[in-house]
């Protein structure tokens, strides 16, 4: 399958990654939007957000602990951060893998 994030978490195509388990990968993203701004992503291949169903309850539970845990890590989950998922075009979803960005380091915008 053509997916760059398939391809970042098989090891085909390079990223900076800050956490991998047998489930999950963490990596930094490419064209940051904060001081921190990190993608964490299941290896397994769902498209969007609407391809989750309650089998993948505990893994998408996994990933925003994850995601509250680099932020943590990266030292600003006390002055706070986002976590957030883009889902479909009026979402702005770009990259057709299911992912979580982590954003902080500055302050961020409210959602107008
Ligand atoms: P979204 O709009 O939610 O689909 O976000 C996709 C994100 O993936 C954007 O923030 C991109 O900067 C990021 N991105 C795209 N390609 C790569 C890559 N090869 N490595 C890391 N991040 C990437
Ligand atoms: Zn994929």
């Amino acid at each position: 399958m053509d997916c760059i994030f398939c391809k970042i978490a098989s090891g085909e195509i390079p990223a900076t990654k800050v956490y991998e388990d047998e489930e999950i990968i963490a990596f930094e993203d490419i064209s940051p939007k904060a001081p921190v701004h990190v993608l964490i992503i299941p290896r397994k291949h769902l498209a969007t957000l609407n391809d989750a169903g309650p089998d993948q309850g505990a893994l998408i539970g996994r990933i925003v602990l994850k995601a509250a845990g680099l932020a943590r890590d990266r030292g600003v989950a006390e002055k706070g951060y986002r976590v957030l998922v883009n889902c479909n075009q009026d979402g702005g979803q770009e990259v057709f893998h299911l992912h979580f960005h982590l954003l902080g380091g500055r302050r961020l915008k409210g959602m107008g």
